[in-house]
């Protein structure tokens, strides 16, 4: 028998990871070398694995230069509308690996690096994740910026590089510890400062009125850090200062200079959120205070070029600044803000003149519990779309938080179901799996994920169903020996991998996961003998620091895990494993190895999700509610072929009518009754027995998120779960199944809806040639650029 093909032999099989040809690989290689001398002053003798890491991305980032160069200098010739993406996070985890594939350069730089001796793994460890996000949100934004260069939009994305990435979580007895995120430790290879473009940000001051008009004065510069508030206007400061001295140059040939008629036409920029919704008064300030535009055309012009994207239905994350820390920190925004609201009202009230509550719901400034702005509700004034993340998020916000801005301009109201880059979530983190689907369906699917529809006629052939289910046990088994490697913990690679891993909310429900694992440990201890399919449940991810009642979500998982872990009547039926500091790379490692994903949110709470999609392309099934984006993953492919249980929104609202009564369903279901009385008694901390106090509080008298009424249905189709994973056959069916119908979740769908549906932009193939290539090859983009 043929021994097994190792990843570096796998990758070499698709032509989209580059031809390994001679010149290719003697190339990287002097480069690796001549990094190696001359930026990294070492030789092999004294080089550390960090020291070749830093080499190779040296020589990638090499490849990219001239062609990030080229594309600047095509975009000034051609003056395309720009697309702005203004984000307080980009989750953009590591670079290296990433960039070789989307550059067609792994598989000459993994030859390159094996015949220097060394291990590609190895050196792609080296890299610290860039953590500039907390989670969906940052990573949707990191994704994004994917797909957009992928589709050859000029886009841009506009952040904050912080010193310190999202905290590294450690696990003390149980606790979460948070400890600072030093990513700039050892520099970052894949930044370029331009200190020579510095540019001032202005806070506090005063408004002065002068004959021209308002000028603020009097201000100080910050460095944005001290404050959230002063972190979202620094950001859109530094961001409009560019984007205006973009516009103004490329406008330099054309016959009227000081125009500002054409901006929207010029520029679209998307609000990740309202965090940088200060672009909007800013903007207007620029246009109104500096450029001298008159209010309306100024407001004309900025509502045409912002569009405003919305992720949360929950009323604690929605933004709303008091009005009183504005007045200091940004007084003439907060001046302009107060003339947007006037207008507006003013245009309700001629609308519906007697109707106040309208006018006070639809306020900017909120007056009750001290006046604050109303960030959204700014958002959704100042910009000409606005858009929901999931279908069903999209429908909540017209019929319910933002239902009277919507009965005042439908229009301008959207979905944009979320997506997900194929490039990274399957080619960089399942290369077998990416490879197999290039075999049996070419490797176009790659830029249009609709053709994994094509898998379909596969799911009925014998060996394609071995071969999928091969490589699930593949990733299995690496994940298994990760985590024996890095935590010293042993997992059963032919359990069922169960796997729960975000961000730690009330709203995500952990809680209702971890009852159940109690109830299959008590079901286990109470009948020993018994058939058990077996699982290793696997739950991680970070709680805010201030999070009270997450951190004790942490603390109970892990509680329970000491208990089930260690007791030998469960054997290696059961383990639970809180997976420490979960970010983008270990989402990489644990994805592909995941049986069974667990989107179980409250129907109605989780806006879209992005993880439940990773998985749906990796090859695991989901149980999952009828929310965010699970409704549109049952619609493609088909509710039979996911584990779909619990209450639909419109429950969930008959129950918040009724009065939820947790007590109820305590006193009804005997094995809830039983898990709850182990909680409560100390059976999983008998050192400190009423340590879940709290948690117990929370369930009985204020569960938002209605953990009990979904138990029994949970259960239920967990036991759904467990019975199809004794059939491989149909398990991995069912897995074909849905990749094949995970297309529509590429981030490529959803740019191209965002791009000609909101920003005016047309998404082109055209490629821009690398320098590599003469100055005609550029002529002819550009010719055949002008013929479209
Ligand atoms: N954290 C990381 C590292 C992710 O990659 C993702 C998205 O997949 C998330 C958090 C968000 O996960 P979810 O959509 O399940 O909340």
């Amino acid at each position: 028998m043929a021994a097994p093909l190792s990843d570096q032999e796998k990758r070499k099989q698709i032509s989209i990871r580059g031809i390994v040809g001679v010149e290719n690989v003697a190339e990287i290689k002097q480069g690796f070398n001549r990094h190696l001398h001359f930026t990294l002053v070492k030789d092999r003798n004294v080089a550390t694995p960090r020291d070749y890491y830093f080499a190779l991305a040296h020589t990638v980032r090499d490849h990219l230069v001239g062609r990030w160069i080229r594309t600047q200098q095509f975009y000034y010739e051609t003056d395309p509308k720009r697309v702005y993406y203004l984000s307080l996070e980009f989750y953009m985890g590591r670079t290296l690996q990433n960039t070789m594939i989307n550059l067609g350069l792994q598989n000459a730089c993994d030859e390159a690096i094996y015949q220097l001796g060394l291990d590609m793994e190895d050196l792609e460890e080296m890299e610290e994740d860039a953590g500039l996000g907390n989670g969906g949100l940052g990573r949707l934004a990191a994704c994004f910026l994917d797909s957009m260069a992928t589709q050859g939009l000029a886009a841009y994305g506009y952040g904050i590089r912080y010193e310190y990435g999202i905290f590294n979580q450690k696990i003390k007895d149980g606790w979460q510890v948070e400890e600072a995120d030093d990513w700039l430790r050892y520099g970052n290879p894949w930044e370029k400062a331009r200190p020579e473009y510095m540019l001032p940000v202005h806070f506090y001051g005063r408004v002065e009125k002068t004959d021209e008009g308002s000028k603020w004065v009097d201000t100080q510069c910050f460095e944005g850090k001290e404050l959230r508030l002063k972190q979202e206007y620094f950001v859109v400061a530094a961001t409009l200062q560019d984007v205006i001295r973009r516009f103004k140059t490329s406008k330099k040939n054309s016959s009227n200079p000081l125009s500002f008629d054409s901006f929207p036409d010029k520029v679209a920029m998307q609000l990740n959120d309202t965090h940088p919704a200060m672009a909007i008064p800013e903007l207007m300030r620029i246009f109104v205070d500096i450029e001298k535009l008159d209010w309306d055309m100024a407001w004309d012009l900025t509502k045409r070029t912002f569009a405003y994207t919305n992720h949360t239905v929950l009323p604690e994350a929605l933004e709303r600044w008091p009005v009183e820390l504005m007045e200091t920190l940004l007084p003439r925004h907060l001046e302009i803000i107060y003339q947007i609201n006037q207008n507006h009202l003013d245009c309700i009230a001629s609308l519906f003149p007697d109707d106040m509550d309208r006018i006070r719901h639809m306020s900017l400034i909120e007056e009750d519990g001290g006046k604050r702005v109303n960030m959204a509700h700014l958002c959704i004034v100042g910009s000409h779309a606005v858009n929901g993340v999931a279908e069903i998020h999209s429908n909540i916000i017209k019929t319910d938080i933002f239902r009277d801005f919507s009965e005042l301009e439908p229009e301008k109201f959207q979905n944009k179901t979320n997506g997900i880059t194929p490039r990274r979530w399957l080619l960089l983190c399942n290369p077998g799996l990416a490879d197999l689907i290039a075999e049996a369906i070419g490797e176009d699917y790659v830029k249009d994920l609709s053709q994994l529809q094509k898998l379909n006629e596969l799911v009925d052939g014998d060996t394609f169903i071995r071969d999928i289910s091969k490589i699930k046990q593949d990733n299995k088994l690496k994940f298994a020996q990760y985590l024996e490697k890095e935590y010293k913990v042993k997992i059963n690679p032919s359990s069922l991998f169960d796997v729960h891993v975000k961000r730690i909310h009330e709203y995500k429900r952990q809680l209702l996961n971890c009852l159940h694992v109690i109830t299959l440990y008590n079901r286990i201890k109470k009948t020993p003998s018994a058939p058990f399919v077996p699982r290793t449940v696997i739950i991680g991810g970070k709680a805010a620091p201030g999070y009270h009642m997450a951190k004790m979500i942490i603390k109970l998982i892990t509680s329970v895990g000491e208990v089930v872990n260690n007791d030998p009547v469960v054997g290696s039926k059961l383990k639970v494993l809180y997976l420490e500091n979960y970010r983008v790379s270990l989402a990489e490692k644990v994805i592909p190895a995941t049986d069974l994903s667990e989107q179980i949110s409250t129907a109605g709470t989780e806006a879209s999700g992005t993880g439940n999609m990773k998985f749906m392309l990796n090859g695991a099934l989901t149980i999952g509610t009828m929310d965010g984006a699970n409704v549109e993953m049952a619609e493609e492919a088909g509710e039979e072929n996911l584990f779909i249980f619990g209450m639909r929104v419109e429950d969930v609202a008959q129950l918040d009518a009724e009065g939820y009564d947790a007590m109820k369903y305590y006193k009804a279901l005997p094995e809830l009754k039983q898990v709850i009385d182990q909680i409560k008694s100390g059976f999983f901390s008998p050192r400190q027995p009423d340590i879940f106090k709290d948690v117990m509080d929370m369930l009985f008298k204020h569960d938002r998120f209605k953990v009990f009424a979904d138990f029994e249905d949970y259960v239920k189709c967990q036991e759904r779960v467990s019975l199809l994973y004794q059939d491989q056959k149909e398990w991995t069916k069912m897995v074909i199944k849905n990749i094949a119908a995970s297309g529509k979740f590429s981030s490529d769908r959803t740019i191209k809806d965002y791009a000609t549906e909101i920003w005016g932009v047309e998404p082109t193939d055209l490629k821009i040639p690398p320098p590599s290539e003469p100055r005609e090859a550029l002529e002819e983009t550009l010719r055949a650029m002008k013929k479209n």
